[in-house]
């Protein structure tokens, strides 16, 4: 039961009192050294250590896990171990607040905290984040990271994430352009990969002073970047799943990405119930953009799983269609895939029927508290909660 993430990955949390983990779905205080090791010496042994606990949750009912995944990719040659993955969460400084996250990645979430009814304590993205790490701190940790991967002889491959990125502190003031410096400082000579996922909704001024920022930086050094573009539904849908989102702003500050000199920008599609009816009309719009900018289609399909409701898996078999449908419109515009297969999706369908209860309070709160009412948008996803 071996993973190869243990050996090409290591995430650093620094939303939270900081922790690291061997991929995104576990993680273990950064200070229990001696747990860390503990893991891998569990998962060598094809034990199922605790902080494993989505893989194995998958791997129970026939859904494709991370870690499976991540072998499977690692097999066909998508993922090398002289390469290794350093992935990041910044910090919660997040203009969103989506339906499967919280108070920990989105301070804006946190802010609904402050002013929700008692009643919505249920909800599960509210809540106050536990802190943000100071700027050194992340500094001082990431640099120690690199300085470790450079002697093991790998090639680092930075995965990058926020809250939203583009609004943290620490991109903000240069943080990255540190990290890179450091890195050829050190004695790092070979190209750096650098992965920066938005959620699309940044400022056009803001945008476009990043692209100008990080174009002069991969002048200065070989570096290329992968701009993630995070959504997954289109138009209304997709403003109450990512509330807060602008979806025209969205398509625009997309096309302006997808207009830069980066070798690769592409969607992220989070895989959750809420987009299932409407993944199709996403993709479409997506692949209208590639098309406009001569673009190769690629997608990451990544699905949710924690929180439960917010899975497909709350869905019963009936929503199977959609994902049949967003399957051939991906194999009709030939889109390169990388992670999750959307056929084996189809597994998690009617797996945790029984918690649907719990989107539907969800749904209920976006209707009291921020006056959106989904039933009006995606009336089928609505009348199936809704049935006893
Ligand atoms: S959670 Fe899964 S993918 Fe991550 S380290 Fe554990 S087994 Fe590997
Ligand atoms: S954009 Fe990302 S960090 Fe912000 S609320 Fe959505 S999922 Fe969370």
């Amino acid at each position: 039961m071996t993973c190869i993430r243990t050996k090409t990955e290591k995430v650093f949390r620094f939303n939270e009192p900081t922790k690291i983990g061997y991929c995104c779905k576990m993680k273990m205080p950064i200070e229990d050294t001696v747990r860390h090791q503990q893991v891998i010496d569990e998962l060598e042994k094809s034990l199922r250590p605790s902080e494993c606990h989505r893989c194995w949750a998958a791997e129970d009912v026939g859904a494709e896990s991370w870690r499976e995944i991540g072998n499977k990719q690692y097999l066909a040659g998508q993922k090398k171990n002289d390469n290794f993955m350093i992935e990041v969460t910044l910090d919660n400084t997040c203009d969103l607040s989506c339906s499967y996250c919280g108070a920990g990645c989105s301070n804006t979430w946190e802010k609904e905290f402050k002013n929700a009814p008692e009643w919505a304590g249920k909800v599960h993205g509210l809540g106050n984040s536990s802190g943000n790490a100071k700027e050194d701190f992340i500094k001082k940790t990431l640099v120690e990271e690199i300085v470790r991967i450079i002697k093991l002889k790998k090639n680092i491959f930075f995965n990058i994430y926020g809250g939203e990125t583009f609004l943290s502190p620490f991109l903000l003031n240069g943080g990255l352009e540190y990290l890179v410096e450091s890195y050829y400082s050190n004695g790092g000579n070979n190209s750096i990969h650098i992965a920066l996922t938005t959620n699309g909704n940044t400022p056009e001024v803001l945008a476009k002073k990043y692209i100008e920022r990080y174009e002069k930086l991969q002048e200065c050094y070989p570096i290329s970047f992968n701009i993630l573009i995070s959504n997954e539904a289109s138009g209304s849908t997709a403003e109450f799943i990512r509330y807060g989102l602008d979806y025209n702003n969205f398509l625009k500050i997309s096309k302006l990405w997808l207009n830069s000199k980066f070798k690769e920008v592409h969607p992220l599609m989070t895989i959750n119930a809420l987009a299932i009816t409407s993944l199709t009309n996403f993709i479409e719009d997506f692949t209208r953009l590639f098309e406009e900018t001569n673009r190769r289609k690629v997608v990451i399909l990544n699905p949710v799983y924690d929180p439960v409701e917010q899975s497909i898996s709350v869905l019963d078999h009936r929503f199977e269609k959609y994902l049949n449908e967003f399957s051939s419109v991906l194999k009709q515009y030939n889109y390169t895939m990388y992670s999750a297969d959307v056929d084996k999706l189809k597994n998690l369908l009617g797996t945790n029927t029984k918690q649907k209860h719990k989107l539907k309070t969800f749904i209920d709160y976006s209707r009291i508290v921020r006056n959106v009412d989904f039933s009006q948008i995606e009336p089928e996803i609505v009348e199936y909660l809704e049935e006893e």
